[in-house]
């Protein structure tokens, strides 16, 4: 009874939201380790965000065996993006140097401390943190960024830091649209509860 869903962005072939997603370049690579427990979440903001980066890419699970290797051996200054005492101010890696590869884990704060959990070399990397007080745009559930925002957001965030201020806001065009869609939807079911079932059934 699903029903057929865009195999880009994974929402509704009604509710595509390809068009309003752009295609950026960034010096930063960007890696996202998304938690399976997010993957049906309608709001996959991080989904969003790997298809917007040319450098950006998105993957999916709770132990990622082959990252020991490929930081080992990559070009890329890796870092996670997560906050706490020892996480420095990400502008502080905004000048010069190697290219930054910046990990970003997605979940709800639980499941992105279990992802580093199971994966020491993530764990044992620098971390660095955004700016405090930055809130979203949306109020989303827990999320493991500081000032909860959701992970699209804090990607913007970070590589505008790095890259230019306004350089990735394009980004936040389908996130804006998905929580509109979210709000009419959600209007559309207080309508149904107060005029008395389900219009279409
Ligand atoms: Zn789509």
């Amino acid at each position: 009874m699903s029903r057929p869903c865009c195999s880009r962005c994974a929402r509704p072939l009604s509710h595509c939201l390809c068009a309003l997603v752009p295609r950026l370049a960034s010096r930063t690579r960007v890696l996202i380790l998304q938690h399976p427990a997010e993957v049906s979440h309608a709001l996959n903001t991080a989904r969003l965000a790997g298809l917007a980066l040319s450098n950006g890419e998105l993957r999916v699970g709770e132990t990622f065996s082959e990252l020991a290797a490929e930081l080992a051996h990559g070009t890329w200054r890796s870092c996670l993006l997560f906050p706490g005492a020892e996480a420095m101010p990400l502008a502080e890696l905004a000048q010069g140097g190697p290219p930054l590869q910046l990990i970003v884990p997605d979940g709800t704060w639980r499941k992105a401390r279990r992802i580093l959990h199971l994966n020491p070399p993530l764990a044992a990397l620098p971390r660095v943190a955004l700016p405090e007080g930055l809130s979203s745009r949306y109020r989303l559930r827990k999320a493991p960024m500081a000032g909860a925002l959701s992970t699209l957001e804090a990607i913007v965030c970070a590589l505008n830091i790095l890259e230019g201020a306004g350089r990735f806001d394009a980004m936040l065009r389908p996130f804006e649209a998905l929580i509109e869609g979210q709000i009419a939807a959600m209007g559309e079911a207080v309508y149904r509860r107060n005029h008395g079932g389900d219009p279409a059934g």
